[in-house]
């Protein structure tokens, strides 16, 4: 049965619908149904006159000149042709929220049903890079004409949503029911597509599997370990590997025989056979991951007992996993090493399919349920992982998440009948059977926590922690917590939610089962839902109070400025001690009501548990675990508001974009930490990255990471490393600090540093890449340099304003001419290899913010704070920035130096030194556009290295 759809697009002057205006709109009328009758009936677009004039940037994105929209009607005429075109048809759009907001600002189309192909995409194509309307074009061999124009983007709308209907015609039966079941008793938006796609269905769909899980891949049976000495690797016969005509050089296309490799596979060889820790810090270029696998595999096979590598980013994990382990196992194949290898994440990471079950029995969803469980359903049959990293949620389906994901409180596997198609479960198995095991920061320092229950690594000996500058950091989230009102707000309302006529949570639909079954017992368990539901209205209400009142107490201390930034304000002692702060201790009241609440709900779910009523377990089950969650959120606002233990440091966050209220702990030194679950129980721990060290020194990471307490008496079992980068520097990279620039606080920086970015930015074509410290300063510059540098032909791109990390990245690599600003994430793991990136500028050195509360605290441990512990990581960031600029022995580039402090500061030298032996010259600013010019045109032609000599390049 077919359907008459509008695809629709606007192009405006910007992006906000009470300040821009519509310049062109664009539609097409189109029908779906079967193969020969999806067809285009009609189309129809307009220029609207906007009565001002087109920024220029609209003007360079879409083409459309001042000229064309003079001529055009006003947006009255427009909107009332565009009514006539659509009558009473759905709307479909990307993104269509977007349109709609400008749309019914003026009264039109506010009664039609509207689809957004962005939402419909990211449901059906869970493994679709990106959701953007060319991204997805691309995904699936779509024709976009042109893009950033209405008729061409609602033409490519039109095909989208054409194709996401084809797809969804083509999910199994049972899918699409479980839907439409789903959906049946929901407000959500898209109900009425997958209605419409269970009739067209009757023919061509496909018949589901047994199961709506896939059926997994066999995992390999446990490593075993062996009972006899640890042994000993042959350090020569692992490092001849690495020769030319030996297994990896013959197996790595353009292998180059690299010294500092092999130094470090040497150094690790001993660290493994003498039972030492390691600190290693090797250059850009060294290929450190094969230096530390080589070894890892050897050892784990001749123990047969895992090797643990722990990285901080995925990027590094999908890098090893799917280049440098597949490699390796290529080449040692002949040799006859074989192993296994396996990627472990934490458990809230797997969606576990006897919570997802049980969560869909209650039958009343809504919106964002039914979307997010629309979601999950389509991926679900696909997945080979359940990992949530596959499939897009948005932020406010996290909740959801939380109720269908593994869970260590409700998991009882010898119990499970979902068992056999339990992702976690055979993740985990695969991790017992593996060689090297590849896990995260988090998920190796949850493991180190657990003090009861089962861990979720298998015994290990032997651990690798890569990019271990970051691990204190991971160190001091794990070992800490974070609180929000928002998040309190919420537990209460999975409970009892009064926001809709009748109440809806989990009591009511409680009480609401017990009704039929007209016993004392249910009577009784009824009873006890409404008095509990009515203590969970009130604490919900009683919630907002305590939290300003929070407000009010630091309002003091909140500094000025308002804006958008959250205020972190570090729960001091003045703080503490003063007369507000009392009356949120007294305020504290309400956490005594939250305890005996998740008393009388623990109890109530052991009476229904215990009990014959039969309520179905996925009303029960929650609500042991809601009066579980609600006491240890009562324990830890406790901790930090009114009894911090001598190692704790507690801050609260005060947010005025999301009005929330934030509290945070972390702990004051996570050294103890680590020293107890790794460095004393591990035989060999590895730490190693490209920055480990400052002013040439481990003194400070090693004191960080408690390798050395402080004043500690412990014997020395460990050693260090330090391996240059194998890149010739001098070559390379040129190094110009400009002595005129004034120092970052004066007054005249900001319009000195604009004006020789935009200097820079011409002289160098773009391929530009601007290292800033703060949202604020990268405003600034953004606004400061688009305009003119658009003159030139040169795209500004910004973090937080022209799109996600990746994206911008993908952007930067691909234009020709572009500058890309980005602050803090952008200082490392961007690897932009080749021109696009030949010029990197370092405005400022990247201190700490002196008010941030955990670095605050610290410093406060120090004799001279500032050059025991705000120098040595801000260098450590210093040189991890100076890092993104030469990614391969072919890169060149110029660093500009834009901080002055570098020579006017004692310190400055540190910073200096701190670089990689390069060319680094001195002069006025004025001289740095035309040598960086001169530079760059004399260098030898770029040549792409090989993808596998790339990504070993760190
Ligand atoms: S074993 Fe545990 S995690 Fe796996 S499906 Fe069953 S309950 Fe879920």
């Amino acid at each position: 049965m077919s359907r008459i759809y509008i695809a629709l697009d606007l192009e405006t002057t910007g992006l906000h619908a009470e300040r821009d205006a519509i310049i062109e709109i664009g539609a097409v009328k189109f029908r779906v149904g079967t193969e020969s009758e999806n067809t285009t009936l009609a189309s129809w677009s307009t220029f609207v006159n906007p009565g001002r004039s087109i920024p220029y940037r609209t003007s360079r994105l879409t083409g459309i000149t001042q000229r064309e929209v003079e001529r055009a009607p006003h947006l009255r005429v427009a909107l009332e042709q565009l009514a006539a075109f659509v009558g009473n048809y759905p709307i479909v759009g990307h993104n269509i929220a977007f349109d709609l907001g400008f749309l019914q600002r003026h009264n039109c189309l506010v009664g039609n049903a509207s689809l957004d192909t962005f939402e419909l995409a990211s449901i059906l194509l869970p493994q679709a890079p990106r959701y953007s309307l060319a991204q997805l074009a691309d995904h699936l061999g779509l024709d976009l004409e042109s893009h950033h124009r209405a008729l061409e983007d609602a033409i490519a709308t039109q095909q989208l949503f054409t194709r996401l209907w084809q797809i969804a015609c083509q999910l199994p039966h049972d899918v699409i029911a479980v839907i439409n079941t789903v959906a049946s008793n929901s407000p959500w938006s898209l109900r009425s597509f997958f209605a419409a796609v269970a009739r067209q269905q009757t023919t061509s769909g496909k018949a589901l599997p047994a199961s709506l899980a896939p059926s997994l891949p066999l995992v390999p049976p446990p490593l075993t370990g062996r009972s006899a000495p640890s042994p000993v690797l042959n350090a020569d016969a692992l490092a001849a590997l690495f020769s030319r005509d030996a297994a990896i050089g013959r197996t790595l296309p353009r292998f180059e025989e690299r010294p500092q490799q092999v130094q470090m596979l040497r150094g690790i060889v001993q660290a493994f056979n003498r039972g030492e820790h390691l600190l290693v810090e090797a250059g850009t270029g060294t290929g450190k991951s094969l230096a530390y696998l080589l070894p890892a595999i050897f050892q784990a096979v001749a123990s047969n007992s895992p090797v643990v590598i722990s990285t901080n980013t995925i990027n590094l994990q999908d890098q090893l996993f799917n280049q440098d382990l597949p490699t390796l196992a290529t080449a040692l194949e002949p040799l006859g090493v074989h192993f296994q290898a396996a990627i472990l994440k934490g458990r809230t990471n797997y969606v576990c399919p006897h919570r997802l079950e049980l969560f869909m029995r209650r039958l009343q969803f809504n919106a964002i349920e039914a979307r997010a469980l629309a979601r999950l359903l389509v991926w679900l049959p696909v997945t080979q992982t359940g990992d949530r990293s596959e499939v897009a949620l948005q932020s406010d389906e996290e909740a959801l998440w939380l109720e269908v994901c593994a869970d260590p409180e409700s998991c009882r596997p010898d119990a499970c009948t979902a068992r056999n198609a339990c992702f976690f479960q055979r993740a985990r198995a695969a991790a017992l059977g593996s060689h090297v095991l590849i896990v995260n920061h988090a998920l190796l320092l949850t493991d180190l926590a657990v003090e009861t229950g089962q861990p979720i690594l298998p015994t290990y000996e032997y651990v690798v922690i890569d990019e271990a500058h970051h691990l204190e950091a991971r160190a001091s989230e794990q070992f800490g917590a974070r609180l929000s009102r928002q998040q309190l707000e919420q537990l209460c309302l999975r409970l009892h939610d009064p926001r809709e006529r009748r109440p809806t949570g989990l009591l009511p639909t409680i009480a609401a089962r017990c009704e039929p079954l007209r016993s004392g017992a249910a009577a009784e368990v009824q009873r006890q839902c409404g008095l509990l539901g009515r203590e969970v209205e009130q604490i919900t209400r009683d919630i907002a109070p305590l939290f300003d009142t929070v407000r009010e107490a630091l309002a003091p201390w909140a500094g000025r400025g308002g804006g958008d930034y959250d205020h972190n304000i570090r729960l001091k002692r003045e703080i503490r001690l003063s007369g507000g702060w009392r009356r949120v201790i007294e305020a504290t009241a309400l956490l005594d009501r939250f305890d005996r609440l998740a008393d009388r709900l623990v109890a109530l779910h052991a009476q229904l548990r215990t009990g014959d009523l039969g309520l179905g377990e996925e009303v029960v089950e929650p609500l042991g675990r809601l009066g579980r969650d609600l006491r240890s959120i009562q324990q830890e606002l406790r901790r930090i508001i009114v009894e911090p233990e001598a190692n704790d440091i507690g801050w609260v966050s005060l947010s005025p974009k999301r009005d929330d209220v934030l509290f945070h702990r972390a702990p004051l030194h996570v050294a103890s930490h680590l020293a107890s679950g790794l460095f004393r129980s591990k035989r060999s721990v590895i730490l190693t990255s490209a920055t480990l060290q400052s002013e040439g020194s481990f003194d400070y990471i090693r004191e960080r990471l408690g390798l050395e307490p402080r004043g500690g008496s412990q014997p020395r079992r460990y050693r260090e490393l330090s391996l240059g980068s194998p890149f010739d520097y001098r070559q390379s990279a040129l190094v110009y600090v400009p002595t005129d620039v004034p120092e970052p606080n004066s007054p005249n920086y900001a319009q000195t540093l604009h004006r020789a970015l935009i200097d820079l930015g011409r002289a160098t074509r773009g391929r530009m890449l601007v290292l800033l410290t703060s949202k604020s300063q990268l405003r600034g510059v953004y606004r400061a340099i688009s305009d003119p540098l658009a003159n030139d032909d040169i795209v500004v791109l910004g973090q937080y304003m022209d799109g996600g990390r990746r994206q911008l990245l993908e952007r930067f690599k691909t234009a020709q001419r572009c500058v890309l600003l980005g602050t803090q994430s952008f200082w490392e793991g961007v690897d932009v290899a080749g021109p696009a990136l030949s010029c990197l500028v370092i405005a400022r050195l990247p201190f700490p913010v002196p008010t941030d509360p955990v670095f605050s605290a610290r410093a406060e441990t120090y004799e001279d704070h500032f050059l025991q512990y705000a120098v040595p990581q801000t260098v450590i960031r210093f040189r991890q920035g100076f890092g993104r600029l030469i990614r391969s022995a072919e890169d060149r580039g110029v660093v500009a130096l834009l901080d002055s402090r570098v020579f006017t500061k004692s310190y400055g030298s540190i910073f200096l030194n701190s670089l990689p032996a390069a060319d680094i010259r001195f002069g006025p600013f004025r001289d740095l556009p035309p040598l960086a010019e001169r530079w760059l045109a004399n260098q030898p032609p770029y040549q792409k290295p090989s993808d596998m000599a790339s990504a070993t390049a760190d």
